[in-house]
C-alpha cells in the first residue's frame, strides 16, 4: 500500500529540511498534494543542435561541445565572464553577466558540454546567457526523457539548492513508489468513451512525458478532470435548488399574452426570441424556482422578451415587477412599456425615489389590493413599504448593478420566491457562462432583428479633432444628433473632470448657438438636473450630448447617429461596446469615433482594434477575457474557475465542453452517483468536497 496522505518529509530523497522548504514556499504537505503539483512547462531536450544549424528564430536550444577560452570583461561593477563555446560546425559565446571565483573555477576548459538555454542573435553571431550546463558524461546518466518538466519555483528556492533537477528526482521516488496505487478517479466509461489516459498514466506523463504526443494526451485527461468536477458541483447544485426551491406554477398562457402577440407586437419576433421565451416558458411552469439570466447584445431586443415574460405572469394572476439600475433608464422602461400596452387593458406604474408621496400612496395599495399589475422601478422598488399582493416575476435589468443580497430581499415577500429573470447587456464569454454561471439558467438572444445596419467604427488620434468636428457638423446637418463621451474614474476624478469642462468648452465653441444647442450630463449633478438635460436630448431639443458614462446603460435615442468616445484608450472592451450600443438604434447608418491619444499600450492597441473589427458582442468578451483573465470578470469568484490547477479557460475550451456534457450525462443518468460504475467519481467528488475550500464556498 503507499499513503496518499503520508506527509512528505516521509518521502525517499526528501528529509526534514527539503520537506520544509516545499511546505513554506509551495503548501505542499502531502504526498498527493506532490503527486498533483503540475508542472509549469516543459523544455524539448530530445534535440541537440548543432551550432551551424542554430536559427535566429529558435528560442531555447541545446547545443553539445567545448568551453575553449574564458574571459573576465571589466564593466562598471565588477566584471562579466564570457566563454568561447565551439563545437564541429562553428563557435558561440557564453555570457554571465557576474563573473564569480566559483564560476570561472567550475567551468572545466576543454571537457565536453551539453548546454541549454535561450538564444540570442546580434550581429550574425548567436549567443547563450547563463547557460544551465551540464558535462557530457552526467548528461547521459539523468537523461529521463526528451521532454523535462520544469516546476513552480521561489528565490529561496534556488537560492538553496532545491532547484529543478532536485524537484524531478523528488518526483521521481514519489512515482515510483506509489504508481501502482494510484487510483483512477473517473469511471472506466468515461476513460474509455473519451479515449482518456487512465490517470496513473496521465500523473506518470504529466511528470516525466515520453514524447510531446503522451503530453497532450496527459495535459487532456487532467485538464477534462479539473473541469469536470466543478461540473459536477455546479449542474448538482442547479437540480438540488431546483428540486428543494419551489417556484410558483405558470400553468397557461393566456387572453394577455395571446392578444398582445396578435395585436400589440409591431414586428415578428426573431428566431432567438422565439426560443428564448419557449425556453422561459418551460421553466415557469415546471414548478421549479427560475432564477435565469437573458443575455443579448444591446439592441437584441430584451424589452419585448422580458414584456411577454411579464405577460404570461399577468395571465396567471399574478404582479409582476421591472427593477431598472437609474431613474432614467426606470422612466424609459415606464414609457416603453406603458405604451406598448396602452391598448389592453393592464395597469402600470413608475415608482423611483423622485415618486411624490401621494403618487406613492396609491402605487402602495393598489399592490397590496393587487389592482397594481405592472410595477416598474428602481431601488424604490426594495423599500420595507412596497408590499406586493402576489409578486409572481422580477425582472431585473442589468444585474451587476445590484448586489445578490437586494435580490433576495425581494424573494422575502412571499411565501415562495417570485421567478426571477436577469436581463444583461453584458456577453458573457460562452466558456465563463459554464462555469461561473453554470448554476444559472441562461437564454441568449444571439441573433439581432433585421434590418439593422452594424455601426461604422473607426479610430482617430487627437490630432484629426477637427476632421471629427466637421464630421459631426454634417451629420447634424442631416438631422441626426450626436453624443460625446469622457472617461470618468475615480482615481483620477478631479483631471477627467478638468477634462469634460475642457472638452465641453471646445464643442461650445465649435458648436455656437443658437444654431446648436449642447446638453451635458455627469455624476455630480443633481438627479433632477441630470433628468432635465437628458430629456432635451431625448425629445431632439439639443443636438450634442456631452456626458461622462452615466449614459452607458440603457438610453435609447433612435435619432442618434454618432458615439464619440474621448480617451478611448481609458475604457474597457465591455464598457466600449456598450457605449457604441447608444447608436444604431434607428434605420440610419451610425458612427462610432474612437478618439485616442497616439501613445497607446499593446492591450489598448488590442482593444481599439477589436473594436474597430467586429460588432459581435461575444467575440468582443472573449477578447477582453483574453486580455483581462476571468479573475476580473464578474461571477468568476464563487465558481472556482480562478482555482484552476491545470486547465485554462480560455484556451481549454474544448475540455471545458467536453466536461460539462460528460457531468451533465452522469447526472441524468444517476443524479446521486448510486450505480457502481461511477462508484469513482462519487469518491473522488466526496474528497474534493472535503478537501478544497473552493468547494465549501460555491455551496
Ligand atoms: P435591448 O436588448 O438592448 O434591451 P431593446 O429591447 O431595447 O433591446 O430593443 C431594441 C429595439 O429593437 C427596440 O426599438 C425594439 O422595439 C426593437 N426590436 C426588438 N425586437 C425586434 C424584432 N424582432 N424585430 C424588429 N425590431 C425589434
Ligand atoms: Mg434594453
Amino acid at each position: 500500500m503507499f499513503d496518499f496522505d503520508v506527509n512528505i518529509s516521509f518521502l525517499s530523497g526528501m528529509g526534514p529540511s527539503k520537506a520544509t522548504m516545499l511546505q513554506k514556499e509551495l503548501g505542499i504537505f502531502t504526498a498527493n498534494q506532490l503527486l498533483n503539483l503540475f508542472p509549469n512547462k516543459y523544455v524539448d531536450k530530445s534535440k541537440i543542435f548543432s551550432i551551424n544549424e542554430l536559427l535566429p528564430s529558435n528560442t531555447e536550444v541545446q547545443v553539445k561541445g567545448v568551453v575553449i577560452e574564458l574571459k573576465e570583461i571589466k564593466q562598471k561593477r565588477g566584471s562579466r565572464l564570457v566563454g568561447i563555446f565551439k563545437d564541429g560546425t562553428g563557435t558561440m559565446e557564453l555570457v554571465w553577466f557576474r563573473a564569480s571565483k566559483w564560476l570561472k573555477s567550475s567551468i572545466k576548459i576543454n571537457d565536453s558540454y551539453v548546454i541549454y538555454g535561450k538564444i540570442n542573435f546580434f550581429n550574425g553571431n548567436f549567443s547563450m546567457a547563463h547557460p544551465e550546463m551540464e558535462l557530457e558524461a552526467n548528461y547521459k546518466k539523468s537523461l529521463v526523457s526528451g521532454l523535462q518538466a520544469v516546476y513552480p519555483s521561489t528565490e529561496k528556492m534556488s537560492a538553496k539548492g532545491f532547484n529543478n533537477k532536485v524537484m524531478s528526482r523528488a518526483m521521481q521516488h514519489l512515482l515510483k513508489e506509489s504508481y501502482a496505487f494510484i487510483e483512477e478517479t473517473l469511471s472506466d466509461e468515461i476513460v474509455q468513451e473519451l479515449e482518456l489516459l487512465t490517470k496513473r498514466e496521465a500523473l506518470l506523463n504529466i511528470h516525466f512525458p515520453k514524447n510531446q504526443e503522451q503530453l497532450a494526451k496527459a495535459q487532456k485527461r487532467l485538464k477534462f478532470e479539473e473541469f469536470f468536477y466543478i461540473q459536477m458541483q455546479l449542474i448538482r447544485n442547479k437540480l438540488i435548488r431546483k428540486d428543494k426551491i419551489k417556484g410558483y406554477v405558470f400553468e397557461k398562457v393566456g387572453p394577455i399574452f395571446n392578444s398582445f402577440y396578435k395585436s400589440g407586437l409591431k414586428f415578428d419576433l426573431t428566431n432567438a426570441q422565439k426560443r428564448v421565451l419557449k425556453e422561459i416558458r418551460a421553466d415557469m411552469a415546471s414548478g421549479a424556482h427560475m432564477n435565469r439570466l437573458l443575455q443579448g447584445d444591446v439592441g437584441a431586443g430584451k424589452t419585448i422578451v422580458a414584456l411577454l415574460t411579464m405577460l404570461m405572469a399577468l395571465d396567471n394572476d399574478f404582479q409582476t415587477a421591472i427593477l431598472a439600475p437609474t431613474a432614467i433608464l426606470a422612466s424609459q422602461h415606464y414609457q416603453a412599456i406603458s405604451e406598448l400596452v396602452a391598448p389592453f387593458d393592464i395597469s402600470v406604474k413608475l415608482l423611483t425615489g423622485a415618486t411624490r408621496i401621494k403618487e406613492r400612496r396609491v402605487i402602495h395599495e393598489s399592490l397590496e389590493d393587487g389592482s397594481l399589475q405592472i410595477l416598474i422601478g428602481t431601488h424604490a422598488i426594495l423599500e420595507d413599504k412596497v408590499v406586493f399582493k402576489n409578486l409572481g416575476l422580477a425582472v431585473i435589468d442589468e444585474q451587476h448593478r445590484f448586489g445578490v443580497a437586494q435580490r433576495s430581499k425581494m424573494w422575502m415577500k412571499n411565501d415562495l420566491p417570485p421567478h426571477i429573470l436577469i436581463m444583461t447587456a453584458t456577453p458573457i464569454p460562452r466558456t465563463l457562462a459554464m462555469s461561473a454561471y453554470g448554476d444559472l439558467d441562461v437564454s441568449i438572444i444571439d441573433e439581432l432583428p433585421p434590418g439593422r445596419k452594424e455601426v461604422q467604427t473607426v479610430h482617430r488620434f487627437d490630432s484629426s479633432r477637427l476632421r471629427v468636428f466637421k464630421f459631426m457638423r454634417d451629420e447634424i446637418s442631416k438631422g441626426r444628433q450626436v453624443y460625446v463621451v469622457y472617461p470618468l474614474i475615480e482615481e483620477s476624478e478631479a483631471m477627467d473632470y478638468k477634462d469634460l469642462q475642457d472638452g465641453y468648452e471646445s464643442i461650445q465653441r465649435e458648436f455656437p448657438l443658437p444654431d446648436y444647442k449642447i446638453s451635458i450630463v455627469h455624476g455630480k449633478m443633481k438627479p433632477a438636473d441630470k433628468e432635465f438635460e437628458m430629456q432635451r436630448f431625448v425629445k431632439g431639443e439639443t443636438q450634442i450630448m456631452v456626458a461622462t458614462t452615466v449614459i452607458e446603460v440603457g438610453v435609447n435615442v433612435p435619432n442618434a447617429s454618432v458615439m464619440v468616445i474621448e480617451s478611448a484608450e481609458r475604457f474597457g472592451l465591455s464598457q466600449l461596446h456598450q457605449l457604441r450600443g447608444r447608436v444604431g438604434r434607428g434605420g440610419d447608418q451610425s458612427y462610432c469615433i474612437l478618439m485616442s491619444g497616439v501613445k497607446l499600450s499593446n492591450d489598448s492597441k488590442t482593444r481599439l482594434e477589436t473594436m474597430v473589427r467586429t460588432s459581435d458582442g461575444f467575440e468582443i468578451a472573449e477578447v477582453d477575457l483574453k486580455l483581462r483573465g476571468p479573475g476580473n470578470l464578474m461571477g468568476t469568484q464563487q465558481s472556482g474557475v480562478l482555482n484552476l490547477k491545470i486547465a485554462d479557460l480560455v484556451r481549454d475550451s474544448k475540455e471545458l465542453h467536453m466536461a460539462r456534457n460528460m457531468a451533465l450525462e452522469v447526472l441524468r443518468e444517476d443524479p446521486n452517483l448510486l450505480l457502481p460504475k461511477n462508484t469513482p467519481i462519487k469518491k473522488t467528488y466526496q474528497q474534493i468536497h472535503k478537501r478544497t475550500s473552493i468547494w465549501a464556498n460555491i455551496s
